[in-house]
């Protein structure tokens, strides 16, 4: 129960990462607020939080966290309701897969928006609530984002979101150091291959996927829970030491 009484804000906790993330949370006594675009996608989250029933709870914001409105939005209904945040995952994101002579403009554009600008527009947003609630009371306080392993090494036809998930890595370095002051932690995680929506369509091919198992140490792809149990982790005091660090869970893909 490392969240017991903490309020919790998962960006795209509708599916894959932050589904699992956000029922991590719960599990561990968090009041978690998802947001996302499609409210079906974050009420089903919800459910499956509520059928826990254990200490944790669930609330659904329909929000675009690349709209400055949106977030705002969001701040205005977690201060109103809670007056206060202890735990932000950035993990929304998105990506297509195109040779670089074809990408288009709009396709660069939209990548850089949902990946980075919304780590920088959520948490720029979001962190005067951390700030107000640290000088109040100090107890553990972090954000964590959602980066990539494609952020540390470049992949066939993604350089629009390589270049995202590297923005998000150095972001996270910078958040970090102006955040440490006012008591909250900032940190990323750069998963590899893990079974989401995202990647519904190539973990489909089966070549695909024996390049993937014959390509990672561990020889398989990862699970979303996998995931959320770091990010869990980084989120919590057990990382109370941890700031502006980038955690690699890609079972064992840059080693091999
Ligand atoms: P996913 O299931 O597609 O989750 C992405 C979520 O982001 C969706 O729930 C989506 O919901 C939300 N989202 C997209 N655009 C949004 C916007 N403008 N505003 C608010 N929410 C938005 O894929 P996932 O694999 O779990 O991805 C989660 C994170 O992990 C992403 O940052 C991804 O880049 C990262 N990641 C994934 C892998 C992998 O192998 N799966 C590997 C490395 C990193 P709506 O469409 O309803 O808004």
């Amino acid at each position: 129960m490392r969240f017991s009484n903490a309020v919790a804000v998962v960006t795209g906790g509708g599916s894959g990462i932050g589904r699992a993330t956000a029922i991590r949370l719960a599990q561990e006594g968090a009041a978690v607020v998802l947001v996302g675009r499609t409210a079906a996608k974050l009420e089903e989250t919800a459910q499956a939080i509520e059928r826990l029933g254990g200490a944790g709870r669930a609330e659904v914001f329909a929000a675009d966290v690349t709209k400055r409105e949106q977030v705002e939005a969001v701040a205005e209904y977690i201060r109103r309701r809670h007056g206060d945040l202890h735990v932000l995952v950035n993990n929304a994101g998105i990506s297509t897969h195109t040779k670089w002579l074809e990408l288009t403009e709009q396709e660069w554009d939209d990548v850089q928006q949902v990946n980075m600008k919304s780590v920088f527009l959520v948490s720029q947003t979001l962190a005067p609530l951390m700030i107000e609630g640290a000088k109040r009371e100090r107890v553990n306080r972090a954000i964590v984002n959602v980066a990539s392993l494609s952020g540390h090494q470049a992949g066939a036809h993604i350089p629009h979101y390589s270049a995202a998930k590297a923005g998000v890595i150095s972001l996270t370095k910078s958040l970090a150091l102006e955040l440490a002051p006012h008591g909250i932690r900032v940190n990323s995680v750069s998963p590899g291959f893990v079974e989401t929506p995202l990647t519904e369509r190539g973990l489909q091919n089966e070549r695909f996927v024996k390049a993937i198992e014959r390509n990672t140490a561990l020889r398989r792809v990862g699970t979303p829970e996998e995931i959320a149990n770091v990010i869990a982790f980084l989120a919590s005091a057990e990382a109370s030491y941890m700031t502006g660090s980038d955690v690699l869970v890609d079972g064992g893909w840059l080693i091999t």
